[in-house]
């Protein structure tokens, strides 16, 4: 806990003008918790390692404070030499360093001090501008980031202060090494600032190893699954999932719902699926871009998407609730997680349905989320109205069943055989693009670098464009 007595009005807190007038236009009243607790350890710059997530107003909690000590380096000079990166805040996906680019930008607004942000997917160039006129926050992806860092487009050595953000997902991404790769460009002498949505023993061991004695904030999270969310958990096969998906939309005369998966690629192949199977269905992942995130929400929202297919990460920060039903059709890794996922429905007095397909290799998932919503979870059996045959229905559209990755349209269509003619089995003809394994767990039986650690000059995967000049050195200080 922070070992600073809480306050809770901006105005305490004695920030420069133009950050108070910035506050003061966002029309925010009061301090959220981890404002309240973080902003003064920041401002004594104090390390911090910070258990909260997007939607709590972490990136005031770090922005205000990091602002506020940077605006002795302000100036109004033309010269690139004048402004160089002095604070890096570092994110696991484009469209949360996009969103937490923006609010910076929006905190900084009455000050000279200048926020870029730079994230992979996209051109190099006009990022490229924008660094090489000089800039003192910069807002990235650790793997884009490294692109610059290695095509000399930004110097990190007077870098004063560095924001981990999300690290937990960047952690699960398996960014570590672009991360420690990173941190070695920086000057010892920084303020360190760590935020997670848990603490895992990872986060802990990078936060020993990068972290001057932090001071540990964690902001009440509502753990406890909202009381009018009626819950199930069924057992379901991983091949039976689209079938018990079908089901419980029927027989519930559910209208929409978000669906949640635990990675892109089976976010993209499920949506496609469904599709194919009746129902508007569309993806939203890390790999869509703003604008087709921001056109998809609208589309649900017409009632024109029957489901939204969902990762955790793309679904963070959207602006919907009240969704009359949520899936889990993968149960997700963290069990924090699931309490995000089915605070979209039963909101504000509104009865809500959360349905969680169980497969027999969830079980310590299941046990963790029981233990964080102090529940005990009955895993029931899913009864079906009829038992459809696999295989394509009569208008032409599959029906639910097994994944079939040899389906003629996801193949190249010079692989695409006459349908008839496609073999029953599956493991005849794996498709390699969607048999890849969900992004792996984070378990506590060897950390993630531990394992990366004994791989010999496999520093890291940066980037196409590039090549690792050095191998990662010893992934943590020893202990
Ligand atoms: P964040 O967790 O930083 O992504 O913030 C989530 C949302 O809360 C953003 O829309 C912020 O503009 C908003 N917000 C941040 N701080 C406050 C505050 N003190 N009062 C009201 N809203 C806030």
């Amino acid at each position: 806990m922070s070992d600073t007595s809480p306050i809770d009005s901006f105005s305490q807190l004695q920030l420069a003008e133009p950050l108070s007038r910035a506050v003061a236009d966002m029309g925010y009243e009061s301090m959220t918790p981890i404002q309240a607790q973080a902003i003064p350890v920041v401002l004594q710059g104090r390390d911090v390692m910070g258990a909260a997530q997007t939607g709590t107003g972490k990136t005031a909690a770090f922005s205000l404070p990091l602002l506020q000590r940077m605006l002795k380096h302000e100036n109004s000079s033309t010269s690139p030499a004048r402004h160089p990166v002095r604070a890096l805040v570092l994110l696991p996906t484009r469209e949360l360093a996009d969103q937490v680019a923006k609010s910076v930008k929006d905190y900084a607004k009455y000050t000279q001090l200048r926020c870029t942000v730079v994230f992979g997917g996209i051109d190099m160039k006009p990022q490229t501008m924008e660094l090489k006129k000089g800039v003192e926050i910069l807002v990235a992806t650790p793997g884009r980031l490294l692109d610059h860092i290695e095509a000399k487009n930004c110097v990190l050595n007077q870098v004063e202060y560095v924001v981990l953000d999300e690290a937990d997902r960047m952690l699960d991404i398996g960014f570590l090494p672009d991360l420690q790769r990173i941190l070695s460009y920086l000057p010892k002498q920084r303020t360190t600032l760590l935020f997670s949505a848990t603490f895992s023993s990872e986060i802990k061991r990078l936060a020993s190893s990068y972290l001057q004695d932090p001071v540990t904030i964690e902001v009440a999270r509502s753990n406890a699954a909202a009381s009018t969310v009626e819950q199930h958990f069924y057992s379901v096969g991983a091949d039976d999932k689209r079938r018990a998906l079908h089901q419980v939309l029927r027989k519930n005369g559910i209208k929409q719902a978000f669906v949640f998966v635990n990675s892109k690629l089976g976010c993209a192949r499920l949506a496609r699926s469904l599709e194919r199977e009746g129902l508007n269905t569309t993806a939203l992942h890390g790999d869509k871009s703003q604008d087709e995130r921001l056109k998809a929400l609208d589309a649900f929202k017409k009632g024109e998407v029957d489901l939204l297919v969902c990762t955790d990460v793309a679904a963070r920060g959207l602006d919907i609730k009240d969704v009359p039903a949520v899936f889990n059709f993968d149960v997700p890794f963290n069990a924090e997680d699931y309490v995000h996922r089915i605070g979209r429905t039963g909101r504000a007095g509104a009865s809500g349905l959360a349905v969680s397909f169980v497969a027999a290799s969830d079980a310590r998932l299941v046990a963790d989320i029981e233990k964080l919503i102090k529940t005990k979870i009955e895993i029931e059996a899913i009864e079906y109205d009829e038992d459809r045959p696999r295989g394509r229905i009569n208008d032409g559209r599959r029906a639910w069943g097994g994944d079939d990755p040899r389906d003629v349209l996801d193949a190249p269509p010079a692989e695409r055989a006459p349908r008839r003619e496609r073999a029953p089995s599956r493991a005849a003809a794996p498709d390699p693009f969607f048999d890849q394994p969900y992004q792996p767990p984070v378990t506590d039986v060897a950390p993630v670098w531990e394992a990366a650690a004994k791989a010999t000059g496999n520093a890291r995967a940066i980037s196409a464009n590039i090549k690792p000049r050095r191998k990662v050195a010893a992934l943590f200080k020893s202990e």
